[in-house]
Order: structure tokens, then C-alpha cells, then sequence
């Protein structure tokens, strides 16, 4: 261990300071009055604050820093989660005086321009899918889920239809699907996949009837595979009277070469905090704006942003048709204006590119690495594909069939990586492979990184059937090896412990 993965409570010498405070404008004879803070607020012990000097505290900032992984630190592979660089014109853009300073309550007049950010994306979103018109309120992916589905529900109340309360999903439907279904209070009902990842038209048929609402379709599907009977399931389930729903948090291949509108999907959500350039994980501030068809656009959850009579924007909150109110006043507007910028940067042209690109990254990493890594599914992919593990993982046999060696693993495939700097895809998701590796590499990424991480994999895959223990064994340069990934999420301890005590 180096003497500065130390804990700052480890550090902490009685009496050291790094600061002194000033002298009090309001001090007394050189004593600060108290404040009127209630006794039952009040703690009864002084913290136990680490007592350091400036330079440990800088260190201790500055290591921690070093210790946190990002797309600005390096490659990150992680399918599903479309982790493409986020340019830097965006943060600027969103730190802008006029733009910082915002309160949504402040009179419409006065943030005309922030509403014209909601416009504007209302215009370049609804190009760019094929859809009507989009409410940015929903601020995540499966809270766009939720909020589309509770338009789906609204539409079919509204008319009298009470009878549809069933909601179709794949088996390789993200686990968000069927999550949000069940909130709404629909009733889930599976279809299935067949051998080539797509989903069995000959499955669906029987399951529809009165009883649909609809169904949830995400497309390119989340093995990477674009789902081509698409047109033939939109007139299946509108033939019954449902609505298609789009996960749209796969979008990424189709900016600007396919529009889900285009297919029959009357709804769907984005995910700016992927297709869009904006910062994601760790749970920070999202965005999933949901997009509708015509028919659907009185719907909408309020508040909305509309143009009156003068031609000024304003924000409106009363709607009879309105499937409720989802957040508090207009989402994540950072989020919303770091999109902007990006498509803006883009611009039209451009824009088509990202799909292009993203697709032939991912194609370019699978053909290169299938004589190392098992492809169940050979065809041509979209922006992300799935290996089931190493074709030679090592292990090895007694000549009674007993293991003698136990091979590598997915799991240590992606621990080994972290050795060399690069972040491990997404493992053992989609559950329909047992040693499952998802990798999404994105558009952002050049040649010779996507180069390095597919020489890399090689390496690790050599070492595997060489001698597996290197990978069990690994990362072998991380501050921490394997922790009880479990125990960690569910009992997460984030205080230092003598606190605790
Ligand atoms: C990421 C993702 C979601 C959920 O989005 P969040 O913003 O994490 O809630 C839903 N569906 C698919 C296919 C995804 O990749």
C-alpha cells in the first residue's frame, strides 16, 4: 500500500491545521456569539474532523481524483450505456452566467431564452426520431419509461378501452422494461427471442388481443441486433389495438440513419445522458425526454412550454388530456442544454455520422477479436455485440473428466483489463449468455485506441489458455482487487468507521 491510499482520518494529527479562519466581524471581545439554533438540533460532541495540513488535504483531493475512472480518463467500453466523450463546449455552454443563474419560477418573460432551449430541441429530437413533439420532463431513461407507458395507459383510458392492462416485452429487453411496466400497474407478458437474437413474430401472434396495450421494443434490441420485422410487428400490435413503445436508450446507430417514427412507434424516450453527449453514471442528474406521435401530443405530461398568441414562449400547466405531472417543472435543463449544444455543434450533416461511426467501431472490435472470444450471434451488428466468454479459457481435465484446472472466467477477463487502463465492458448482462460480454465502443473513440484495447483483449485472452491464474488473480494494479460486490451495494459503508462508533 502507498503511504497516501492512507485514509485522511488516518493522517490526522492532533493539533495540525491547514486553514486558520479570520477574525469574526461579529466576534465580541474576540468570541462569536451563538447562533439560535434550537438545543434538540444542536450536536453534543464537536465532529471528528481530521486534523491535516494543506498539503495532505491536496493530496488527499488530488489521489482521490486519480482513483475515479471517466470517459476523460479512458476507454470505456461499457454496452448498454453508450459512454461517448462529452465535449467540452457543452460544460461551458452550461456554466454561462444567464444560464447558471436561472430559478424556474421566475416569470416567463424574463427566460425566454432558456424556453427557446426546449423548442429547439423539441424541433432537432423530433427530426431526428420522426415523432410529433416531446415533453423533457423525465429526467432518466426508465423515468421516461414510466411516463410514456402512463401516455399509453391514459390513451386507452381516455377512450373507454379498460381492457387493456397487458404490456408485451421481449426476454432480451432491458431490465428497466418490465420494471417501469409494473409500476404503471400493467401486467407483463414475455415474447420470445428466437436463435438469431431477434424476437419470434410466430410467439407474439397468439399473445395479442384486447387485453394489449402494447408493447415495449428497444431497436437495434440489446444484443446489438436491428430488429428488421419491425414494420411487420407495428402493424400486428396496432392491428390489435395497442401502441409501440421505443426504448430509445439505443439510439445511438440510428441518429441520422433510421427514425423509430418511421417504423410505426408512437412513443418513446432518449437518453440524452447517452445518445446526446451528456456526463453520466454514478447516479448524477439524467434525462429522458419522451417523444409522441400526433394522435399522442395532448398527452404529454405537464408542465409544457408553449408559444402563445404574441409569438412569446411561456409554460403552461393545466391540460385536460395530460397524463399527469412526472418532476418538478421542466427536467434537468443542464442536461437538456448540454444535448443542444451538441447537436448544435454537429449541426444536421454531421449528425448522421454518429450512427455510421459507432456501428463500424463495434464491427470492427467484434471481427477482430471472434477467433479469441466465443460470438454467438455472427451477423453484422449495430453499435454494441455480445461475446459468451473465451473460446480457450484454460481449463483443463483429468483423464477421469475431473476439473484440474478451472478455466477464466468473464469476470476475470474483465478484471484483467482494468490492468491496462481501460474500463471492463458490461458482464453476464443480457442474461441470455451465461458468460456474457457486452461491448459498445461508441463513435468518439480513434482507431488506434480501439486498436489498443483489441490487442489488449488478445493478451488476456492468450493468457487465459496459457495460465488462467494471472487473470483470477487480477486486477493486479488496481487500488483495491475484488471486493464482495454484493455486500458493497447493498450495505455500502461511505462513512469513515470511528465516526460510526
Ligand atoms: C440505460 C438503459 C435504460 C435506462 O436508462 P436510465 O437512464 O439508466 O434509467 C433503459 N433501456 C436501455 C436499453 C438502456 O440501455
Amino acid at each position: 500500500m502507498k503511504y497516501y491510499d492512507k485514509l485522511i482520518f488516518e493522517l490526522s494529527k492532533e493539533g495540525r491545521t491547514g486553514y486558520s479562519l479570520g477574525t469574526s466581524p461579529f466576534a465580541v471581545d474576540g468570541v462569536v456569539p451563538e447562533a439560535g439554533i434550537p438545543a434538540g438540533l444542536r450536536r453534543g460532541d464537536a465532529p471528528s474532523l481530521p486534523q491535516v495540513s494543506e498539503v495532505d488535504v491536496v493530496r488527499h483531493y488530488t489521489n482521490l481524483s486519480q482513483m475515479n475512472f471517466g470517459v476523460d480518463t479512458g476507454f470505456y467500453p461499457l454496452g448498454s450505456c453508450t459512454m461517448k466523450y462529452n465535449p467540452k463546449i457543452n460544460e461551458e455552454i452550461a456554466n454561462m452566467k444567464g444560464f447558471q443563474g436561472l430559478h424556474p419560477l421566475q416569470p416567463a418573460s424574463t427566460v425566454q431564452g432558456a424556453l427557446e432551449v426546449y423548442r429547439g430541441m423539441d424541433k432537432a429530437l423530433s427530426a431526428i426520431t420522426g415523432m410529433a413533439g416531446f415533453t423533457f420532463n423525465p429526467c432518466a431513461g426508465a423515468h421516461g419509461e414510466l411516463t410514456g407507458l402512463m401516455i399509453m395507459r391514459r390513451y386507452h383510458i381516455l377512450r373507454g378501452d379498460l381492457k387493456r392492462t397487458k404490456v408485451i416485452v421481449p426476454d432480451s429487453a432491458h431490465g428497466t422494461n418490465p420494471a417501469s411496466a409494473a409500476v404503471c400497474g400493467l401486467e407483463v407478458v414475455v415474447v420470445k427471442s428466437k436463435a438469431d437474437g431477434l424476437v419470434d413474430v410466430n410467439d407474439l401472434k397468439p399473445l395479442l388481443g384486447e387485453d394489449i396495450a402494447g408493447i415495449m421494443m428497444t431497436n437495434p434490441n440489446t444484443l446489438g441486433l436491428f430488429e428488421k420485422d419491425i414494420r411487420q410487428i407495428a402493424d400486428l400490435i396496432h392491428g390489435c389495438g395497442g401502441l409501440l413503445y421505443y426504448d430509445g436508450a439505443n439510439m445511438n446507430p440510428l441518429i441520422g440513419v433510421a427514425r423509430p417514427g418511421d417504423m410505426g412507434f408512437d412513443i418513446l424516450h432518449l437518453n440524452l445522458h447517452k445518445s446526446f453527449s451528456t456526463p453520466h453514471g454514478g447516479g448524477g442528474p439524467g434525462s429522458g425526454p419522451v417523444g409522441v406521435c400526433e394522435k399522442l401530443l395532448p398527452y404529454l405530461p405537464v408542465p409544457k412550454v408553449v408559444e402563445n398568441a404574441e409569438g412569446e414562449l411561456e409554460i403552461v400547466c393545466g391540460s385536460e388530456k395530460a397524463a399527469g405531472q412526472v418532476s418538478g417543472f421542466l427536467g434537468n435543463f443542464g442536461v437538456i442544454l448540454r444535448a443542444y449544444a451538441y447537436i448544435l455543434m454537429l449541426g444536421k450533416q454531421n449528425v448522421k455520422m454518429v450512427g455510421r461511426y459507432s456501428t463500424l467501431a463495434a464491427n470492427y472490435i467484434k471481427e477482430s477479436l471472434k477467433d479469441c472470444y466465443k460470438l454467438p450471434i455472427p451477423s453484422v451488428c449495430k453499435h454494441e455485440f455480445v461475446f459468451d466468454g473465451l473460446i480457450d479459457d484454460g481449463s483443463k481435465k483429468a483423464a477421469d473428466g475431473s476439473v484440474e484446472r478451472e478455466g477464466a472466467t468473464t469476470l476475470d477477463v474483465a478484471k484483467r483489463l482494468l490492468d491496462f487502463g481501460f474500463h471492463a465492458p458490461t458482464i453476464y448482462f443480457p442474461l441470455l449468455f451465461h458468460q456474457a460480454i457486452m461491448i459498445e465502443p461508441t463513435e468518439t473513440e480513434s482507431l488506434e485506441t480501439l486498436d489498443a484495447f483489441i490487442e489488449v483483449m488478445k493478451k488476456i485472452a492468450a493468457e487465459a489458455a496459457e495460465d488462467p491464474a494471472i487473470l483470477k488473480a487480477a486486477p493486479h494494479n488496481a487500488p483495491i482487487t475484488r471486493p464482495d460486490e454484493t455486500t458493497a451495494a447493498r450495505q455500502p459503508v461511505l462513512k469513515f468507521q470511528d465516526e460510526i462508533q
